[in-house]
């Protein structure tokens, strides 16, 4: 419970951050997005960091952000291009882990428990999520990280925009102490009324009541806020059915001619699958590669199956056959891709008819790659490979 593991990733201001971008003359300056057709009826959908200094928020009548700033660059909404830049982010997450929950078109919860080994430290993989989300959109990105879904999106939000807020099991008590008692989910104006009544006004002033006092009074709202008071959500982060597939693929250096080289690489590559599939408790019924040759043709073949499979073993023995069938190693390789999808938790996992073949060496492999890491262990034919990185 105590472990760095959800990270709540927030684009900041992103429809005006959008907009400022494909215009970088508008860059810090007050920039206020309406609604598709800006009229004076309409609300404001984002305002920018420089807008909001006066006063402008989201939601607020253009009418009056007008009266506030009426030097203001005032733009409809471009939904589809938003959307457009909202997809280069989220491909970006799921790089990291399969496990997202998107929350909105900006915003979303990545449990990223699995990928350790891979990317390196919660604190690392945040920062690394940051660089790559600035460096292929040149828009920012705040998160918070944390032990749960709650205080990862409190802790976004504490240094926006452009901000990292880390929050440890060991300081969660020092931090909800002095928050206002808003910044808990689920606490609007009426209820915060309420509860002001009483005098709670604090996180802190709520910590006496007992829960059977506060189910007593508020009901199901009152057991929420005793555990959320206290920093504990146990909501898991619901990745939707957008973990399509878990794959990989490789550009080289130079062509790759010699078919035992680009074995050596499927071998690596499917290590790296099976790996990430464990990790996040998945397997799949689909493996597919795909092929791109010195002129750019590109060949993708895929079977499926309909037991699921997860195995380093399998995994590389299939696409070797979907290899070998076309004899697609007959010409130098400038990239070469193998991925499974058609997936689900491994927990449901049917019968599998390769079980009996299964080897442990999988396990073993694993374990000994989250000890040590993803490079210090790997099957013989990692041998092959020439220019290993
Ligand atoms: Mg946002």
């Amino acid at each position: 419970m105590d472990e760095l593991r959800v990270i709540h990733a927030d684009m900041d201001a992103f429809f005006a951050a959008v907009e400022m971008r494909e215009n970088p003359d508008m860059k810090g300056k007050a920039v206020i997005i309406g609604g598709k057709s800006l009229s004076n009826r309409g609300v404001v959908s984002t305002a920018s960091y420089k807008a909001r200094e006066y006063g402008i928020h989201s939601a607020m009548p253009i009418a009056q952000a007008k009266k506030l700033c009426p030097d203001g660059i005032y733009l409809p909404a471009r939904h589809t291009l938003y959307k457009q830049v909202s997809k280069e982010v989220f491909f970006i997450l799921n790089k990291y882990t399969p496990l997202i929950e998107k929350i909105s078109i900006d915003e979303a919860f990545l449990d990223i428990k699995g990928c350790q080994r891979l990317y390196g430290s919660p604190l690392k993989i945040a920062k690394t999520i940051k660089k790559d989300v600035k460096d292929t959109t040149d828009l920012t990105i705040s998160i918070g990280l944390s032990v749960n879904k709650f205080l990862a999106k409190l802790a976004s939000d504490f240094e926006k925009p452009d901000g990292l807020t880390v929050i440890e099991a060991a300081e969660i008590k020092k931090i909800m102490a002095g928050l206002d008692i808003k910044k808990i989910w689920g606490i609007g104006d009426s209820f915060a009324k309420k509860l002001n009544e009483l005098g709670i006004k604090k996180v802190k002033d709520i910590w006496p009541y007992s829960l059977e006092e506060l189910k007593n009074r508020f009901g199901k709202a009152g057991v929420k806020i005793f555990y959320l008071s206290r920093g504990i959500d146990n909501r898991e982060v619901e990745s939707q059915s957008e973990i399509k597939s878990i794959s990989h693929e490789e550009t080289f250096a130079e062509n790759i001619e010699d078919s035992e080289q680009l074995l050596a690489y499927l071998l690596k590559m499917s290590e790296k699958i099976s790996f990430r599939l464990h990790s996040n408790s998945l397997s799949g019924n689909t493996v597919f590669i795909k092929v791109r040759y010195a002129d750019f043709k590109t060949l993708n073949r895929q079977k499926s199956f309909k037991f699921s499979l997860d195995s380093t073993k399998n995994i590389y023995k299939i696409a070797q056959e979907l290899i070998d069938k076309d004899d697609l190693f007959d010409k130098p390789v400038r990239l070469l891709g193998i991925g499974v999808s058609n997936l689900h938790d491994s927990q449901q996992k049917q019968l599998n008819l390769f079980e009996k073949e299964n080897d442990n060496l999988d396990d073993t492999i694993d374990d000994i790659k989250r000890k040590f890491g993803f490079d210090k262990i790997s099957r013989a034919r990692k041998l092959y490979l020439k220019n290993d990185e």
